[in-house]
């Protein structure tokens, strides 16, 4: 045992050591422009293209009206640029590609399967993996096995999915963020800490037994995509085995967390990004991904090196995923993760979506738009209430700056704010405390001029913002109604914008 643990450290220092050399001669992929710019150049070339559309406004109105003034509804014919969501929607590598097939289909004992095990002990550290079809598959097994009546599991932030399962199994999730995790326009590098003294707190008033997990969250997806540091990561585990409670990690944007910490923490500024996912997995006893986010395919994995919590979860795979080497993922996705996972430790390609996003928020910035800072990773966010002053919470800004912005640009984001909530039992909304538009950056997907059209239609809209109006149901399912809910315009706002557009534009596109 101690020597395998011996060849394995060699190894992962030795690759370490390759990867740091690696980005020391291309000093991470930045060029200086003679000019003075700072751009973000893309260090991948086009292969292969699919082909997008943009239609005439008045197509979009139409398309808008029947998708019920919810982007969701919308089909891709009538889409420009898609950024409603990274997952499953990365740019996927030649390497990736090519691997798929080469797939060793098997229903259980497949090689494939072998790879994928190696290459999240290469890059996660972890030597036990139970496969799952995607993240949220990840954490049923985990709120099934871990969490009871009772249960108070604290976190730096939810995600939606998270959530329902901790809920469906009895639990409560309490979000630790600190104080500038809601500020809007911020300059702290880490607005995805948990509070470190409210976590202690947490844990002493509610008794460690009922605590069965501590859940950090890399690159916090619903605060704008927000990393946590490297330090805040070692507090917690001081915490963690001061009170005997093991910590998950949801490791889903967890490349582009490592990025920033490289970027953003003094004393990894020459560590490997390999060697900084190692260090944050090698803090967490349990680990978990979602494969379309995090290696650019489809799928997802729960990692530890604890046999008892490996046996602990075990039974669940085959009876909700499929049998323990593949998982309910396609044998041939298994190879394109395994080669994705690898590509993560490439700053070229965590740092790509990062490095658009900056760009596009400080661009933002400057032309005085309501975007939150500092940029971070999966997306571009824009505070809608700042953006649309005129619409009360109960008319939906949010859900009205998306579907105004399709309508202007073609461009398809998600909104994040009071649609994407719930109701109370007396039937009132239950107001979000950020009304956001989200505008994901799949990574490698979009061109640089695909993002200065974005800015320069967001920058058309926030001049001509007077003309947006809100949104009211006309069907609103009981349940997760954002996915399936159907709006209508609260006035004729919608012509109004297509006749200034018009005026301003002329016969554009
Ligand atoms: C997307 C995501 C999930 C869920 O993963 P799916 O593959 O979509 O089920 C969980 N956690 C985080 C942080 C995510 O971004």
């Amino acid at each position: 045992m101690r020597l395998t643990r011996r060849v394995v450290s060699f190894f992962y220092n030795y690759l370490n050591q390759l990867t740091v050399i690696m980005e020391k001669t291309k000093k991470s992929g930045t060029v200086k422009f003679f000019n003075g710019k700072e751009i973000p150049l893309e260090m991948h070339k086009v292969r292969i293209v699919q082909s997008i559309k943009l239609v005439p406004i008045e197509r979009r109105l139409e398309a808008i009206r029947e998708a019920g003034f919810n982007t969701f509804l919308l089909g891709t014919k009538d889409i420009f640029l898609d950024m409603l969501t990274d997952s499953g929607t990365n740019a996927m590598s030649d390497e990736q590609l090519s691997k798929m097939f080469v797939a060793d289909d098997a229903y259980a004992g497949s090689q494939s399967f072998v790879k994928f095990q190696k290459s999240v002990a290469d890059v996660f550290g972890k030597n036990l993996i139970l496969p799952v079809h995607q993240g949220r598959a990840a954490e049923n097994i985990i709120s099934q096995t871990f969490v009871r009546k009772g249960s108070v599991i604290p976190m730096n932030y939810h995600f939606t999915t998270t959530l329902a399962h901790i809920q469906l199994n009895g639990g409560t999730v309490v979000e630790l963020y600190t104080p500038e995790a809601m500020v809007i326009k911020s300059t702290h590098p880490f607005k995805g800490n948990i509070d470190i003294a409210r976590l202690e707190e947490l844990i002493v008033k509610n008794g460690a037994e009922n605590v069965p997990f501590i859940r950090m969250e890399a690159s916090t997806n619903l605060i704008g995509g927000q990393p946590f540091s490297m330090e805040n990561m070692k507090d917690v585990r001081k915490v963690a085995d001061k009170y005997k409670i093991i910590i998950v990690l949801d490791a889903s944007l967890i490349g582009e967390n490592a990025y920033f910490i490289k970027q953003r923490e003094a004393a990894y500024q020459d560590s490997s990004i390999g060697a900084i996912l190692n260090e944050m997995c090698s803090l967490s006893d349990i680990v978990y991904f979602s494969g379309r986010k995090v290696s650019s395919s489809r799928g997802g994995a729960i990692c530890t090196n604890s046999k008892d919590l490996f046996n602990k979860m075990k039974d669940l795979v085959p009876l909700y995923e499929g049998f323990l080497t593949y998982g309910g993922i396609s044998i041939r996705e298994i190879e394109a993760m395994t080669v994705g996972l690898y590509e993560t430790l490439q700053e070229d390609v965590v740092g790509q979506s990062p490095s658009f996003i900056k760009y596009a928020v400080q661009e933002l910035d400057k032309l005085g738009l309501p975007v939150i800072m500092p940029g971070g990773a999966l997306g571009c966010h824009v505070e809608a209430q700042t953006f649309l002053p005129q619409i009360p919470q109960s008319e939906y800004p949010a859900g009205a700056l998306v579907a105004a912005f399709y309508l202007i640009s073609g461009v398809r984001g998600m909104e994040r704010g009071t649609l994407s909530s719930i109701r109370d039992e007396q039937g009132n909304d239950i107001y979000a405390e950020l009304e956001l538009m989200r505008l994901a950056f799949p990574r490698r997907v979009f061109t640089l001029s695909q993002v200065e059209y974005l800015i320069d239609r967001l920058n058309w809209l926030y001049k001509n913002r007077d003309l947006v109006g809100g949104l009211k149901f006309v069907e609103e399912p009981p349940v997760l109604r954002f996915f399936t809910g159907r709006l209508d315009a609260t006035s004729p706002w919608p012509e109004k914008l297509i006749a200034k557009f018009r005026a301003d534009f002329g016969d554009s596109l």
